[in-house]
């Protein structure tokens, strides 16, 4: 099959979406955005060996690669409604593509994105460029700039799960739940929508909690206590790796793809799918506590190019 053929067969797939005035097939895509509304416009790269091991399955490749972006997407208070694919891979095996192809739609699909173009290249390493633009009403996405002094500290879901789980397909002893947990990650889009207007500041956990929460205390002179006892770890990861290793999976570990932000406690009371794990202060530091004790961790979170 030649370029066209696999553009064709394996990516000009959409369902109708009254959005797209013109898809895939021409030099550029026409759509038609709601009146009113902030585009939200987000890109992340994922390149074999760094940001995944390359044997995992192309379809978990896709559905990862489509999951970073609807993290941010959610990490601004957006709805998802478009996306571009760049994919360089490094054979025409059909199978690899249509495996790919699958875990890219199921993505889309599920989340109501439409594929609306992209790029199809051959070279020696896989590398998959997904950008996706979003939706938000005027001045309401959820910005990293506006964390207060007294407010406190929450993150979605449970934290960790993801690195624990790397670290096993990494051993060749994947352990469903926590393997899952890196192949198939949950953007929080629906959370971040229910923080617009209550969410002071908000970002996706991609790094680590440590090294992501840094980057909404920049420039201030804002610290954090953290209480280790409150951090949602799940049981899945508890019941494979001690305490110590949980902690830092949950604070060092990256990939969750969870939201982490803060907030006055009245404003998120209703919202579920949330802990509180510590408060903000002048300090200027982030510290963690077990107990009453102050609890030693290196900062390991993930940094390309470090
Ligand atoms: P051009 O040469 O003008 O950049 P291409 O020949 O590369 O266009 O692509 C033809 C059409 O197919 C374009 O609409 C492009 O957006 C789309 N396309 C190419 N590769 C992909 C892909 N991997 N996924 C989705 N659409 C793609
Ligand atoms: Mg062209």
């Amino acid at each position: 099959m030649d370029e066209f053929e696999l553009i064709k067969k394996f990516f000009d797939l959409n369902k109708i979406d009254s959005g797209v005035v013109i898809g895939i097939g021409d030099d550029g895509a026409v759509l038609e955005p709601n009146i009113n509304k902030q585009q939200v416009q987000v890109i992340d790269t994922l390149v074999e060996n760094i940001h995944f091991p390359s044997t995992i399955d192309p379809a978990d490749i896709a559905y990862r690669a489509v999951m970073a972006n609807l993290s941010d997407i959610a990490a601004m208070g957006a709805i998802p409604r478009w996306m571009t694919l760049s994919l360089t891979i490094n054979n025409k095996n059909d199978k690899w593509i249509e495996s790919f192809s699958k875990g890219l739609f199921e993505a889309a699909e599920h989340y109501r994105v439409s594929l609306v173009g992209g790029d199809l290249n051959f070279a020696e390493n896989i590398s998959v460029t997904i950008s996706i633009s979003g939706e938000v009403s005027p001045s309401q996405a959820l910005l990293r700039n506006g964390a207060q002094i007294g407010d406190s500290l929450y993150v979605t879901g449970t934290i960790g799960d993801a690195a624990g789980g790397l670290e096993l397909l990494k051993k060749n002893k994947p352990n469903n739940e926590l393997t899952q947990r890196f192949l198939r990650p949950t953007p929080r889009i629906k959370i971040g929508r229910e923080l617009i207007g209550k969410a002071t500041a908000a970002i996706d956990i991609s790094d680590g909690l440590l090294g992501d929460l840094k980057k909404i205390l920049v420039d201030r002179n804002l610290g954090v206590d953290i209480q280790l006892d409150l951090l949602p770890i799940s049981e899945a990861l508890s019941n494979q790796f001690n305490s110590h290793r949980c902690y830092s999976f949950a604070l060092n570990g990256g990939d969750d793809y969870e939201l982490c932000f803060t907030a006055k406690d009245e404003d998120v009371s209703n919202i579920s799918g949330i802990t509180k794990v510590g408060s903000l202060n002048d300090s200027g530091i982030i510290l963690c506590y077990l107990q009453d004790n102050i609890y030693k961790f290196e900062d390991e979170s993930y940094r390309h190019f470090k």
